[in-house]
């Protein structure tokens, strides 16, 4: 298993969703990560095939990886904003009490911490990554394609045969 927040490039970004990962909770609510505590499922009463096709992990997979810099894996604290127009879109309910502050009372925060360190990246990133060449061939499941609900972007299969185009900086 690889550490897909510190070896995100080698992974292609987040695995979560269903990607490469997901975790079931003591409940049988299942989570995209065991860090994201929401679902819309639970393994009780869905069969986990049922389940990795749901609207809510086909919306994140459609969506990863999350940023260009994929230094910055993570759709909760690198990319905030991206967890938000999930949550938005797929209406998933909290598997614990609090769990909704990550899309209230700290999302403020974490579009700071979001920015300071896409400025961090951006140079390692480019420098450590870009330049060298050392880019996984990333290419997404194929049903992965209008689960974004509208949300367009380029294609992470289209982007992945140009590794300049990869590093390019998100327009958010
Ligand atoms: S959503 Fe964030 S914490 Fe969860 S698997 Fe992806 S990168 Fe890791």
């Amino acid at each position: 298993m690889i550490d897909f927040w510190n070896d995100a490039p080698l992974a292609g970004g987040c695995i979560a969703g269903g990607r490469e990962y997901f975790h079931i909770n003591n409940k049988g609510d299942v989570e995209p990560c065991i860090f994201t505590h929401f679902a819309t499922d639970n393994a009780k009463t869905k069969s986990l095939r049922a389940c990795l096709q749901s609207d809510f992990f086909r919306a994140i997979r459609a969506r990863q990886p999350f940023n260009e810099n994929l230094l910055m894996p993570c759709m909760l604290i690198d990319n905030p904003w991206v967890f938000r127009e999930i949550h938005a879109q797929c209406n998933p309910y909290p598997t614990h009490a609090g769990a909704e502050s990550l899309v209230g009372a700290l999302a403020p925060g974490l579009d700071a911490y979001a920015g300071h360190l896409a400025e961090m990246m951006a140079p390692a990133w480019q420098e450590d990554w870009i330049a060298q060449g050392r880019v996984w061939p990333f290419t997404p499941e194929p049903d992965a394609a209008d689960a974004a609900g509208g949300a367009a972007r380029p294609r992470a299969a289209e982007r992945a045969s140009d590794p300049l185009q990869r590093s390019a900086g998100r327009s958010r």
